[in-house]
């Protein structure tokens, strides 16, 4: 079992063991994808929560959201859209 050693952006380290499986979705499929919406306070800048192809939503090629974000990707989009109508 290959263990990591990971800093952590609030200082520190952890250790982070792999059991060697593939990465699991929410949903329990195994999960190619990764979310690439930005979390700016985590090292990688995006959020990286594995997801299958079914529960990805893709808002542009080579993007994928994880299901928690994709919801804030439709209020993003929705205040987005109230700007514009706005000015
Ligand atoms: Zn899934
Ligand atoms: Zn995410």
């Amino acid at each position: 079992m290959p263990c990591q050693h990971v800093r952590l952006p609030t200082g520190g380290t952890a250790i982070v063991c792999s059991s060697g499986r593939r990465p699991q979705c929410a949903c329990g499929q195994p999960a190619p994808l990764l979310c690439d919406w930005k979390v700016p306070a985590r090292r990688s800048g995006t959020c990286d929560a594995p997801i299958c192809r079914a529960c990805a939503i893709s808002p542009a090629p080579d993007k994928d959201l994880c299901p928690a974000h994709a919801q804030d990707f439709e209020t993003w989009k929705a205040a987005r859209a109230a700007r514009k109508v706005a000015s």
